[in-house]
């Protein structure tokens, strides 16, 4: 059950259930919720059956919903101040990103894995910030799949949510994410990072002492999952999953770098792109660090955690070629301010926000002063969150 510790959680579900009532005309529904994340180590390995570390954050999308007597979804989000309709009975794969194509995604691909989604009314507020790195995708993706299945009174484990949801985003949105999203959406754990599996779908507790704050730093420079550049990297990483594989004589479909080590990369170097390479090395060193990152976590070792975020970005940048200057810029500053363990670009790539591993008792100082150096440097207004880890999705109660 999700506890409602904020004010200003409670007053989001209550202008959401204003909204709601007066939309679906009935007293007589609910809310659940489901967070955005950032990821802390592991930056596109999921798509290699590689490891990951997200944690959940208390920013989440909220659905008001109740079942209709008909076939239709019928919904609106808060945010776009937009209203859309669908049949179930002719959802299509449609091939265009607009907001609802995300939660139409969702109850077509929960159709195809054989729950019987019934009409609805929902109601969408979310405040994750929308295309920063968090994913407001997989939270709106989760909180559409937790309502629907609460309505149709269906039980599904999350790992396998998670999966529905990825299906809606690859195969209804048209984005071609990994699983990490959904996965730490529907199952993130309070305090916790999860150190996942990505092909296995297993996860492992990974605890955030208390006297440590994650501090998201968004960059303002906008990316989109959908402007070709992520899709590049993902062809570029395959581009060396096949040479490895060829190289040790292994099924070129089915082989994921997940199951390589360095020295079979490097066996392999002439027979890949020089671009293949780096990126096939940053996925290879980056699961890596999940481990260690694991290890230094659960012997409560924060130094050696946020030496790992350190290097993280350094693969980032460098193999991957995902940062950009302005990222670059926020890392530095961050990692020069009294209380920083550690700091990184987060989620796809190519902007969004930072994350900084930052001393609790610091954590307010160093946000104000990140901002205001980010601001000196680049004119730019920076938005600075210290976050708290969130559970993953679930109803929501209010006392
Ligand atoms: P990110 O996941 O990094 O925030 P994406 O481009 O993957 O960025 O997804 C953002 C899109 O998700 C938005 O443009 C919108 O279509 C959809 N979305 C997320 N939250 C909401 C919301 N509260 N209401 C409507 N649509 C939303
Ligand atoms: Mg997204």
């Amino acid at each position: 059950m999700t506890k409602v510790e904020e004010k200003s959680f409670e007053q989001r579900v209550w202008s959401l259930s204003d909204e709601h009532r007066k939309r679906s005309g009935t007293k007589d529904f609910r809310v659940f919720q489901a967070p955005g994340r950032v990821n802390l180590l592991g930056e596109h390995t999921d798509y290699s059956g590689g490891f990951c570390m997200p944690a959940a954050l208390n920013f989440n999308t909220l659905v008001a919903a109740n079942p209709r007597s008909d076939t239709l979804l019928r919904m609106y989000s808060l945010d776009f101040k937009h209203a859309a309709e669908f049949d179930l009975k002719n959802l299509q794969p449609q091939g265009k990103e607009e907001w609802s194509s995300y939660p139409a995604g969702v109850a077509w691909s929960l159709g195809q894995r054989g729950v019987k989604v019934g009409g609805a009314d929902l109601t969408f507020s979310g405040n994750v910030p929308l295309g920063a790195g968090l994913s407001s995708s997989a939270s709106i993706e989760v909180a559409t799949a937790t309502a629907l299945l609460a309505l149709a009174d269906a039980e599904m484990p999350q790992p396998r949510v998670a999966l529905a949801c990825q299906k809606a985003e690859n195969d209804f949105v048209g984005a071609p994410c990994g699983i990490m999203d959904q996965f730490i959406s529907a199952c993130g754990v309070k305090d916790n990072a999860l150190a996942i599996d990505t092909r296995a779908l297993t996860l492992e507790l990974a605890p955030i002492p208390a006297d440590l704050r994650l501090v998201v730093c968004n960059s303002m420079v906008q990316h989109s999952v959908g402007d070709g550049k992520y899709g590049a990297r993902r062809k570029e990483v395959e581009e060396a999953a096949k040479a490895v594989a060829r190289k040790l004589g292994k099924d070129e479909a089915t082989y994921q770098l997940r199951d390589a080590t360095l020295q079979d990369l490097f066996a392999a170097k002439d027979d890949m792109s020089h671009e293949a390479f780096l990126r096939g090395r940053h996925v290879i060193t980056d699961s890596e660090r999940v481990h260690l990152g694991v290890a230094a976590l659960r012997t409560g070792d924060a130094r050696v955690f946020g030496a790992l975020m350190a290097d993280a970005h350094a693969s980032f940048r460098d193999d991957f070629a995902a940062s950009c200057d302005r990222c670059d810029l926020l890392v530095r500053l961050a990692m020069s301010l009294e209380g920083c363990l550690g700091s990184r670009l987060t989620g796809g790539g190519f902007g969004g926000c930072t994350v900084s591993l930052v001393e609790t008792a610091k954590a307010e100082t160093f946000a104000k002063a990140l901002a205001h150096r980010y601001r000196e440097a680049t004119n730019v207004d920076p938005a600075v969150f210290v976050c708290k880890i969130a559970d993953g999705a679930g109803p929501v109660e209010l006392e």
